[in-house]
């Protein structure tokens, strides 16, 4: 095997743009997942050594030392943070040469050419799924023997082909000793999920179609491939009894709720496990099934509604009634089952209207708390095409999906509503939303029965009224 470093680059300070997050920013609050991507790459290449280097707060500087010790550097990169990487990958290439370094993620997987000409400090790129391509090169494989990556062949971007997808998801190790390992728990916030929580995958793809959606139109597909329950379930036992600090387990499979007998199942599981858990959903779960997911330990679920306005949820490809996640959101209040709540303002189709109309939806809905963010048109899915072709994305802004301070920048724009209008729609959702009598006497009552949920709060509820102060003065 290479000695092989496995790294999240460094970049703007407090940037959740690790290997396990999907739209990368800075966000309202310190947030970090867990770098899980680059943890199932480590779990394959026995002595290997992950670094998440924003979530440990770790500069360039501090490691640069290691290029001379590692034969081989594997970066996870994102759209926002690549020209960043690149440059995290050229101070390793002039500090030993002879390192072979390799990116992957959806960016590169989509825009591979363009990748592997980005910096003669760049081997190769990866395509989609490159778990095996990585374990490959690091038993020492000639690249371009190696199926699933591009290179330079004569001077040319080469594709080696594709690997086949794969199809036994157990054969994928488990990433939490990896963690253990490597990682700090206490390094993983999230605003809306005990501290600290733990975060994995059980499989990978979701059956929907949402047209701004990156992972499943980029590396994890519209199949929804599970692992098998014993394998999930002994892994969430081993994880419990190996981090006795942790108060959560999430499960941030796209759409955890897909296969609704597979959840079942696992949910039976984990309540013989005696876990708390969350997970990722769609609403349009059941009763039946939310009934058997609360009963076994489930404390909250993650929801994309995305907007209250029927025709934006067709113009996305939701799938999604509106009528039916009115239901869903009901029932989860009825079982006791929190939601986080996440909306985007700026689909296509949105005006000042319908921004209005989601915003009473989701004062009605009531969620136990929110995330509202702007469309981010990523290369590689159908809203980034949508928006090139309608002019609703200048060529210039396409690079700039995150300002020099990694929040995220409001880059689509429509004959009828600027960007400056869908930014400040953002600012107004969030406050018409948590600054409604109910809703912070209800955040209150929380902080006043707990002393570390206050303390997380307090730090919490500084931080974001930093972020709207900083909006304010950026708009
Ligand atoms: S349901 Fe969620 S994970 Fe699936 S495509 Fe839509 S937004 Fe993405």
């Amino acid at each position: 095997m290479k000695k092989t470093l496995f790294l999240s680059p460094p970049t703007f300070d407090g940037y959740d743009g690790g290997a396990g997050s999907r739209y990368q920013c800075k966000r309202e609050v310190k947030s970090f997942w867990y770098p899980t991507w680059l943890a199932q790459l480590a779990a394959l290449v026995p002595g290997s050594k992950l670094i998440d280097a924003p979530a440990r707060g770790l500069q360039l500087d501090a490691l640069l030392p290691l290029a001379s010790e590692y034969e081989f550097l594997v970066i996870y990169t994102s759209t926002p943070s690549f020209r960043n990487d690149v440059k995290v990958a050229e101070a390793f290439k002039a500090k030993n040469p002879a390192l072979l370094i390799g990116f992957c993620g959806s960016h590169v997987a989509v825009n591979n050419e363009a990748s592997i000409q980005a910096s003669p400090a760049i081997d190769f790129v990866c395509d989609v799924e490159f778990d095996f391509a990585i374990k490959e090169i690091a038993e020492g494989r000639p690249l371009p023997e190696v199926l699933g990556i591009t290179i330079l062949k004569d001077g040319a971007p080469h594709f080696t082909g594709k690997r086949p997808v794969i199809e036994d998801m157990d054969s994928l190790p488990w990433v939490t000793p990896i963690y253990k390992e490597h990682l700090v728990t206490t390094d993983y916030y999230n605003g809306y999920m005990l501290h600290p929580y733990m975060s994995l995958y059980t499989g990978r793809g979701c059956k929907s179609h949402c047209t701004f959606c990156l992972w499943p139109q980029t590396i994890s597909g519209h199949r929804y491939r599970t692992r098998s329950i014993p394998n999930i379930a002994a892994e969430i036992k081993w994880a419990r009894d190996n981090f006795p600090e942790i108060k959560e387990f999430f499960f941030d499979d796209d759409t955890l709720t897909d296969n609704i007998p597979q959840v079942e199942a696992l949910a039976r599981e984990l309540g013989k496990l005696g876990v708390t858990w969350s997970c990722n959903a769609k609403a349009n779960v059941p009763y039946d099934t939310l009934k058997v997911m609360r009963e076994n330990g489930l404390r909250l679920l993650l929801v994309g509604y995305e907007s209250g306005n029927q025709n934006i949820l067709n113009n996305i490809k939701k799938g999604i009634l509106v009528t039916k996640a009115r239901q869903f959101t009901k029932d989860c209040h009825e079982l006791g089952i929190l939601i986080h709540g996440t909306f985007i303002v700026g689909l296509p189709g949105e005006t000042l209207d319908t921004i209005e109309e989601s915003i009473r939806y989701a004062q009605e809905l009531d969620p136990k708390t929110i995330q509202v963010s702007l469309p981010a048109a990523y290369p590689g899915t159908f809203l980034y095409n949508q928006a090139m072709e309608n002019g609703w994305l200048a060529p210039d802004k396409a690079d700039h999906l995150v300002d020099d301070h990694g929040v995220q920048n409001s880059v689509i724009e429509y004959p009828h509503l600027t960007s400056a209008q869908i930014f400040d729609a953002v600012d107004r959702f969030y406050k018409r939303f948590y600054f409604r009598p109910r809703k912070m006497a209800s955040l209150f009552f929380d902080m006043c029965r707990d002393w570390q949920v206050m303390k997380r709060q307090l730090r919490e509820g500084v931080e974001f009224f930093r972020f709207l102060w900083g909006r304010e003065n950026a708009a």
